[in-house]
């Protein structure tokens, strides 16, 4: 007698990088009131929110694992080696 055979689940356990890496809008709200609207690092308007936290490593984004940067400050934050280090120091704060 053949068992049958249980209708698979694509449930996911984990959630995926996207949805940590998520900003809720709470959260958004936070940063908001944390950086005033002004870039963090040089004080400029015209802020995008950026990870300090590599998103691989959290369960969900909270406030503490943002930064608010203007373009500039978020293009040396990711792309120079004294911009990851800035951000590593910022992460060892939490
Ligand atoms: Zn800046």
């Amino acid at each position: 007698m053949a068992i049958p055979v249980p209708k698979p689940k694509f449930k996911r356990h984990k959630p995926t990088a996207k949805q940590r890496g998520e900003v809720t809008k709470k959260v958004r709200d936070q940063l908001e009131a944390r950086s005033g609207g002004m870039c963090e690092r040089c004080g400029r308007h015209g802020v995008q929110a950026a990870h300090i936290t590599r998103r691989w490593k959290l369960k969900k984004t909270t406030v503490n694992d943002l930064i608010h940067l203007c373009i500039s400050c978020h293009h040396w934050a990711d792309n120079t080696a004294d911009g990851r280090k800035w951000l590593k120091r910022l992460e060892g704060q939490k």
